[in-house]
């Protein structure tokens, strides 16, 4: 990681598109705990979609909306998602947290299908996509309803909300795997510690960058 900041220049024929690593995988696999690592870091800055809708007044007309599709493990529509998901980022550049053209976007939980990917490519440019596979349903499953008790996410607090989130990820990450060119996916087993997973992600980082 002792490359210049300068690796991630936006190149000229893409001046206006983001530059991006993409972290996907279950809910609860750690995207979230892996984002906010390596957004620590100087030169990176981690996006959470998840996040983005949490942000929203809940009694808000907009923030019911949300909540009628997250409240059943679904995902909110596409077009909508992109366009809240691009106004927070317009956000984050107007307060001067992410600096386009200097920081690498984290993105986590989003695309999370292939619509989004395609909406997204007009904005971003991938660099690398980082698969963080847990094959551990029932640990997954654990994870997520300590994480229910302990950041009040009334999504996660019923099995069936979380059976229903792990669904619709089975049905929708191979395809959007498939929508990125194979040589900038990376599996990552998820099932190891925290910090095992990191320094995996970081050398993929090293190599792609
Ligand atoms: P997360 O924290 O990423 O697990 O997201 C929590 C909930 O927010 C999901 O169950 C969805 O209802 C919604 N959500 C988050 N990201 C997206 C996305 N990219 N597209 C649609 N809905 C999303």
């Amino acid at each position: 990681m002792n490359k210049p900041m300068s690796m991630f220049a936006t190149q000229p024929n893409r001046a206006r598109k983001h530059e991006a690593f993409i972290l996907l995988g279950a809910p609860g696999c750690g995207k979230g705990t892996q984002g906010r690592a390596l957004g620590a870091l100087p030169g990176f800055f981690h996006c959470a979609c998840g996040e983005v809708f949490r942000s929203i007044t809940p009694t808000s007309p907009l923030g019911q909306m949300v909540a009628s599709f997250s409240s059943r493990g679904e995902l909110v529509p596409d077009e909508i998602t992109i366009k809240l998901w691009q106004s927070y980022l317009d956000n984050c550049v107007q307060s001067a947290a992410y600096q386009p053209g200097k920081d690498m976007l984290l993105l986590d939980g989003i695309p999370r299908n292939l619509a989004q990917a395609s909406l997204l490519s007009d904005i971003i440019q991938v660099r690398g996509v980082f698969h963080l596979r847990c094959d551990q349903t029932v640990e997954l499953v654990e994870r997520l309803r300590r994480r229910a008790l302990r950041e009040n996410r009334l999504d996660d607090a019923k099995d069936d909300v979380i059976m229903r989130r792990l669904e619709v990820f089975e049905r929708t990450s191979q395809p959007l795997l498939n929508f990125y060119p194979p040589d900038l996916v990376r599996t990552v087993v998820a099932d190891h510690p925290p910090a095992a997973v990191l320094h995996e992600i970081l050398g993929h980082i090293h190599n792609l960058t």
